[in-house]
């Protein structure tokens, strides 16, 4: 059993208990009462205010964490007990005391003579709030020494997300109620994924205000966006590996598509931070854990020529336009766990274009298209254009990554202060100019739009970039960035599953979060 908890950070009782019914209407099944964020607090205070929520009827955590823990006030160690010992006696489910203090006699004595003639549960919690433990399985086994019925909490702070491991390897490895997760931005998925290892506890806040930890995700996220309530140990896991990846639509869109096929799987963000040492070391740490139960990967920024050179180092399979392309954005995960990778950035950027001018890829042989940009995004869609047949010129700020793509593939190049003399039937605008925040910036002067032209722009963030509206105000046909998005994703999604992805779920849910 995991239950979805909600952390209570009031600094009065009358707060306190409108956060206790505010966290069981959003669906909570615990509640941990921090006391130590109650201010002036005392033993009449807490005994009037718990009376309160056990009416509600939510399971409780009593906490009074030590302000050397991450405690909120500086409580004296009498106090902090008292706290616990009236919890115990009075209904609380679990009381939660920190490790290091457990071993003091005049608080492990006390809580062991308490907890003999109540139904409360013991948790004992270690907490490093800036980086891991050196040995988090002698604490572990530390906390069980101590106290044989204890549940273990071990929490510490992921300075990368291949820290993660170790909190995955303890909740795999225990064979009793444990807590064991990692706080910070890399520590997400040990939060997301604590039901599916098996945690005794998920923690979630009620909102950004009151998280009590760093990297706490909001109960509502847990439920809408990663399906906590479908999440059970046969759950496979799916996520986007990037840097940054906080502002990526992809959870939201498979997460959705997911839902709609009714499949147990979860999407989640992976904010890998490094070189390619890093994701490799990511990509062995998974590989050597079969029981994570991974299916594959989305790939952004900086990731996508690591990841190819990964799965060719490896010997995995990758398709041939994902080398032409020299990257990939899609890692499948299948059988006996083989490796492919996948560029369908090259699919998806077709896509949109052919569907939303009506036209057939044939049909592109011959034109002239200005493709702008010389990135990951534009050898896609550079790839994918001249195996059309178009006459491409490639416009980029550096003038020689503009030279050295329009070699690999047989077209021509140009600066972009040629820009202002294209003469094309269609343009491509592959750069980031006009993506938010820079939302009122296009890498084409208005004055070279005209009606006879398609204009797409791959950005997606905003809808409609600048460069979309003076297309549109000039005539001209447009392709908006979230074509290529959708397509994209769908046709990741089938190399995921091997399942179409519902079209008209991945719409609605780019066009509600855009
Ligand atoms: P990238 O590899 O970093 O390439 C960025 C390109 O933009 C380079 O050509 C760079 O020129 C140019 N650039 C950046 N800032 C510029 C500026 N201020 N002035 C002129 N040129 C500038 O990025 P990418 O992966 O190709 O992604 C590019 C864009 O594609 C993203 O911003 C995103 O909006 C869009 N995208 C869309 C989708 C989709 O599905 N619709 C998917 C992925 C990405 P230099 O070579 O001179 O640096």
């Amino acid at each position: 059993m995991t239950y979805l908890t909600v952390p209570i950070s009031a600094s009065t009782p009358e707060e306190a208990l409108s956060q206790v019914s505010a966290a069981k209407d959003a669906g909570a099944q615990m509640v941990e009462l921090r006391t130590d964020y109650l201010e002036n607090l005392t033993v009449d205070m807490f005994d009037d205010m718990f009376a309160k929520v056990l009416r509600a009827g939510i399971k409780t955590i009593v906490t009074c964490r030590d302000s050397s823990e991450g405690g909120q006030n500086e409580y004296s160690r009498k106090l902090r007990t008292q706290i616990l010992v009236r919890a115990a006696g009075t209904g609380a489910d679990f009381i939660d005391c920190e490790y290091a203090n457990f071993a003091k006699p005049d608080i492990g004595k006390v809580l062991k003579d308490a907890l003999k003639s109540s139904k409360a549960r013991l948790i004992l919690s270690a907490h490093n709030f800036k980086t891991t433990f050196k040995d988090i399985e002698s604490i572990y086994d530390g906390m069980l020494i101590a106290y044989p019925d204890a549940v273990p909490k071990v929490v510490y702070t992921a300075k990368h997300i291949n820290d993660c491991f170790a909190a995955f390897g303890l909740l795999h490895r225990k064979e009793r109620d444990a807590i064991v997760l990692a706080m910070g931005e890399h520590g997400l998925i040990t939060r997301i994924l604590a039901k599916k290892f098996g945690s005794l506890v998920c923690f979630a806040c009620l909102d950004e205000k009151s998280a009590t930890a760093p990297g706490q995700v909001s109960i509502e996220q847990m439920k809408k966006l990663y399906r906590y309530d479908s999440m059970n140990s046969k759950t496979q896991v799916f996520g986007i590996i990037g840097n940054p990846v906080s502002h990526s639509k992809s959870p939201a869109i498979h997460n959705a598509c997911f839902e709609a096929c009714n499949m147990n799987k979860v999407y989640v963000p992976i904010l890998l931070k490094g070189d390619r040492l890093e994701f490799n070391r990511f990509m062995e740490n998974v590989k050597e854990r079969h029981w994570l139960n991974f299916g594959g990967f989305s790939v952004t920024i900086p990731h996508k020529e690591n990841a190819l050179a990964y799965v060719s180092h490896i010997g995995g399979f990758a398709e041939e336009q994902a080398s032409k392309i020299a990257a990939v954005n899609t890692l499948a995960i299948g059988f006996n766990d083989r490796l492919s990778a996948y560029n369908t950035d090259y699919a998806g950027a077709m896509d949109a274009l052919t569907k939303t001018m009506g036209i057939d890829k044939a049909q592109l042989e011959h034109k002239p298209v200005a493709v702008i940009g010389a990135g990951g995004v534009s050898r896609a869609v550079v790839a994918g254009l001249v195996d059309a047949g178009a006459k491409v010129t490639i416009y980029n700020r550096t003038l020689s990554r503009a030279k050295k793509l329009a070699s690999e593939f047989a077209c021509h190049h140009a600066s972009m202060d040629d820009i202002a003399n294209l003469d094309a039937e269609i343009i491509v605008n592959c750069t980031s100019i006009g993506m938010y925040p820079d939302v009122d910036n296009s890498p084409v002067p208005a004055s070279v739009l005209k009606k006879t032209m398609v204009v797409f722009d791959t950005v997606y963030n905003p809808a409609e970039t600048l460069l979309l509206k003076q297309a549109k105000k000039a005539g001209a046909k447009t392709v908006p960035g979230v074509e290529m998005f959708i397509y994209q994703a769908m046709e990741q999604f089938e190399h995921f599953t091997g399942k179409k992805a519902d079209e008209s779920v991945m719409r609605a849910v780019i066009k509600d979060s855009l």
